[in-house]
């Protein structure tokens, strides 16, 4: 695997280790968490919620990152409610800022973005561009979060619904998985008016890097000639990070860097993920968690299996449960792996 060179700025690390727990299958993971100070409240009771309901059982490390320094008031909240090893990590400013070759149009990226404003969420941020290009090419390649073999990505505000009663951690890397979701969406079109057409001259270019039996169903009704806006939703993510740092994923990041699409328009990482996962990975190693109750506002992963709701101990409604509804793509997932839907799934289309 080809590791890009590593930032030349200083980075403080800081660790808190705590005794080993005895379990020993532990997986090479971590939580990874971005998150700004003024996060802190509504992050407390998120990192409770993935505590309670699965890591006080395996003590995973977490990684906590800030473009800014992390306050001692936010770093002592945080240290006493996690179970495993917490890092803080300062991001470098060259990942997360504006490209500095001169090829880049800076008044075209204000221009377009003032443009945006009112036409999409986020449509006039500067600083959500930088977090959407962060997430998609450069989070990985920070050395606190490379030297992990999977990564559990955890907003603020977000909640675990149910008890999760086994290592997910292992279940991946046992059962050869790269990419695990609960939620998946139609992307806003107005985001991305170019990201498809610099996907497929990439592809022209690499096509050694297309999979053979890649998920290009999942993303495409027409065989890749459109892309059908259909994504994985990245607030939750576990990912093998080894696919992050490949060759492919690497060379796709730095194509679609160069195009300025995060700028002059305004690339989510979500899509971004999602059409590398689609077209790079063995579909076999997608996998959908259909007992991992989440919520992160206003969508649900919540179990309508009611053996699994019960089992686990879940605290959501099903009957808002996204997985089968119109604007949800999990429906079309279960159709190209060809999974099978559980019994009842029709009384939650609406
Ligand atoms: P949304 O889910 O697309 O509506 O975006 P969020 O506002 O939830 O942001 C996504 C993640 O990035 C969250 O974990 C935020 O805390 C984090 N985030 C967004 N903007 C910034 C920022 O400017 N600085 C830092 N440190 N974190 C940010
Ligand atoms: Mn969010």
């Amino acid at each position: 695997d080809d590791l890009p060179a590593s930032p030349k700025t200083n980075i403080k690390i800081e660790y808190q280790q705590l005794p080993e727990t005895g379990y020993p299958d532990k997986i090479n993971a971590a939580f990874i968490t971005l998150a700004r100070n003024s996060d802190l409240e509504k992050l407390a009771p998120t990192i409770r919620s993935v505590e309670d309901r699965f890591n006080a059982k395996f003590h995973y490390d977490w990684v906590f990152i800030n473009d800014e320094e992390f306050t001692d008031e936010f770093k002592k909240q945080v240290r006493t409610l996690c179970s495993g090893s917490v890092i803080f990590e300062k991001i470098p400013e060259e990942y997360w800022s504006l490209p500095t070759d001169p090829s880049f149009d800076k008044r075209k990226a204000h221009n377009n973005r003032m443009k945006s404003r009112e036409k999409m969420p986020y449509g006039g941020s500067a600083s959500y561009r930088f977090m959407c290009r962060f997430f998609s090419g450069f989070y990985y390649r920070l050395p606190a979060i490379s030297k992990y073999d999977y990564i559990w990505r955890v907003e603020p505000e977000t909640t675990l619904h149910c008890d999760v009663n086994y290592d997910v951690f292992k279940y991946m890397s046992d059962n050869d998985k790269r990419y695990g979701f609960t939620i998946s969406l139609y992307e806003f079109p107005l985001t991305i008016p170019s990201l498809w057409k610099t996907v497929q001259e990439f592809i022209t270019l690499h096509p050694k890097f297309l999979n053979d039996n890649n998920l290009m169903d999942f993303i495409s009704f027409d065989e890749g000639l459109t892309f059908n806006l259909c994504h994985f939703w990245t607030n939750f993510e576990i990912i093998d990070v080894n696919f992050l740092k490949s060759e492919a994923y690497t060379a796709f990041f730095d194509y679609l860097d160069k195009s300025y699409g995060f700028f002059y328009e305004r690339w989510g990482d979500a899509p971004v993920h999602s059409i590398a996962v689609a077209l790079f990975m063995d579909k076999s190693q997608v996998h959908y968690f259909n007992d991992i109750g989440y919520f992160h506002s206003p969508m649900h992963n919540c179990p309508i299996d009611d053996e699994i709701w019960t089992k686990n101990h879940c605290m959501c409604d099903q009957k808002f449960d996204s997985t089968f509804k119109s604007f949800s793509c999990t429906g079309r997932f279960y159709d190209v792996q060809q999974l099978e839907k559980p019994l009842g799934w029709e009384k939650f289309t609406f």
